[in-house]
């Protein structure tokens, strides 16, 4: 049932020139507390919303390539450098950075990942951590169970 996700979503970055819509419901919310993680967002861990990629869409400005450079894409706003989303490579989904969007606060994250790196005090209400990530025969069913159990929005 989409209709209980109350999508569209809108979002932007911190200064408000890229902006972005979210129209399918997200696959997964996560936390993620690797380093790298940590270092990119400023912050004990990233959060983020899997959306499927035909779901997602820029709808303002012009993000540009940061953080490792590498294959997967991260996309930062050119002009406050706010870190909005990441394209994994070899996936058909987006990683949005959850508190882009105009309203996270019903965004809990429902996996969180690389609890071996996590700051001792950096704990989240996740169902399922996992010391690194996931095997990738996991997806599948965290997906599923996301889809009845996950957060929502308010309606
Ligand atoms: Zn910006
Ligand atoms: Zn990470």
């Amino acid at each position: 049932m989409s209709g209980e996700w109350n999508l569209p979503w809108e979002g932007a970055c911190r200064c408000g020139q890229v902006r972005i819509r979210v129209s399918a419901p997200p696959l997964l919310t996560m936390a993620c507390h690797c380093r790298g993680c940590q270092r990119m967002s400023a912050s004990a861990f990233s959060l983020s919303a899997a959306i499927p990629g035909e779901g997602f869409a820029v709808t303002q400005g012009d993000p540009v390539i940061g953080g490792l450079h590498g294959i997967h894409r991260h996309f930062f706003c050119p002009h406050c450098m706010s870190w909005m989303f990441t394209r994994p490579h070899g996936v058909e989904f987006v990683n949005l950075r959850a508190t882009m969007l105009d309203d996270a606060s019903w965004c809990v994250p429902f996996i969180e990942t690389c609890t071996e790196e996590r700051l001792p005090w950096a704990t989240t209400p996740a169902m399922h951590s996992f010391g690194k990530f996931p095997p990738m025969t996991d997806y599948a069913g965290l997906v599923a169970q996301y889809a009845e159990k996950g957060s929502r929005p308010a309606p």
